[in-house]
């Protein structure tokens, strides 16, 4: 077997950069696609083995020590178990999978009250990753397929002796010629460069449900992307942020608002139309309302997220006193004040919660 790094034509400390650089250039001219020339073909072979190996640090270094494919004793020994047993080794036997599962997205979502209380389709675009349509995410150039290693013979490791308190034992490590995938892929897809994936930008079609809350976070099973070689996808979470509304706020499934009442129509009481979510409402205000006391409004809150129906909007009063008063406003006001003599203003005695009662 040729030396990987005069294989890829770079000196024996290249970057990985470099490797990697020195690799494309020649994958482009050995490619069995570009190139019909067997012998390219054998060396594309050889290439995609060296820059494998190479361009893992892991594997590199053991191959720069002199651990890559020499060290495969014949198996059969059986001591691989007892060196298990006693030093709590490895335990994963066989080839480990190339697949790996996609990693999970997080998206944050802006909404408004109103959006958050009806629920709303929303189109959102993400960059994601796709199965190749090329090699449909078998990693392998369309028409070749992987191979099982020759050095580990599909095993995914190589054993080999070590000494220890027991004498000399054997022990097996991941193979790195085939990273203990057990098979290697001798033709790369091309467009995927062998990951069986690519990059792509999809739009999503987010179906928000209504009654969601700010804070509230939404999973997506299996929407994400997809992982290494076909494996299965990952999720995708929606973090839904609500932005205050100007107007309205909320409690649970209640939606709450002021209404600011003059205090004449606090005293005669009134029928005042509010603008709501669900359009104009009436708001019925009692003869003799005060501050603080709350007109429930049913079925006009937030839609539930789990079960069916509305919360309720809680319309509190505010009662409007006049700070500024004409001269006439006065003097109705007096005349008012001499009709009710013998009110004025006077402590009460102390309820227990009266503060708590009243909002
Ligand atoms: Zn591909
Ligand atoms: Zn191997």
């Amino acid at each position: 077997m040729s030396d990987h790094y005069e294989a890829l034509g770079v000196s024996r400390n290249a970057t990985t950069v470099e490797i990697k650089k020195s690799f494309r250039k020649l994958a482009r001219e050995l490619h069995p696609d570009m190139n019909p020339d067997p012998a390219a073909a054998e060396r594309f072979k050889n290439i995609t083995h060296a820059y494998d190996v190479l361009s893992n640090p892991e594997s590199r270094s053991q191959y720069d020590r002199g651990g890559s494919g020499s060290g495969a004793f014949d198996a059969g020994f059986g001591f691989g178990d007892i060196f298990d047993t006693f030093f709590g080794g490895g335990g994963q036997r066989g080839p480990r999978s190339r697949q790996e599962r996609g990693q999970d997205a997080l998206i944050r979502i802006d909404l408004t009250l109103r959006e958050a209380v009806f629920g709303l389709i929303k189109n959102v675009d993400i960059d994601t990753a796709v199965v190749c349509g090329t090699c449909q995410g078998s990693c392998c150039q369309p028409g070749t397929s992987m191979q099982t290693c020759d050095v580990c013979r599909g095993a995914g490791q190589v054993q080999r002796q070590v000494r220890s308190l027991l004498g000399n034992v054997m022990t097996s490590t991941p193979c790195t010629s085939c990273r203990g995938f057990g098979q290697i892929i001798p033709s790369p897809c091309i467009d995927c460069r062998g990951q069986g994936r690519v990059r792509a930008s999809r739009t999503l079609e987010l179906n928000i449900p209504a009654g969601v809350e700010d804070g509230l976070r939404l999973q997506l099973a299996g929407q994400g992307e997809i992982g290494f070689a076909g494996g299965p996808n990952g999720d995708i979470y929606i973090d839904i942020a609500v932005k205050p509304d100007d107007i309205f706020g909320r409690n649970g499934d209640d939606l709450t608002c002021v209404l600011e009442v003059p205090l004449h129509d606090a005293a005669l009481g009134a029928q005042v139309q509010i603008d709501t979510f669900d359009g104009p409402v009436n708001v019925e205000v009692t003869p003799g309302v005060a501050t603080g006391d709350v007109v429930t409004i049913k079925n006009k809150g937030s839609h539930k997220l789990r079960g069916n129906g509305r919360g309720d909007l809680r319309v509190s009063i505010q009662v409007n006193t006049p700070a500024k008063l004409d001269t006439k406003q006065k003097e109705l006001l007096r005349q008012l004040a001499k009709l009710r003599k013998g009110e004025h203003p006077q402590l009460q005695k102390q309820a227990h919660g009266i503060f708590g009662k009243r909002r």
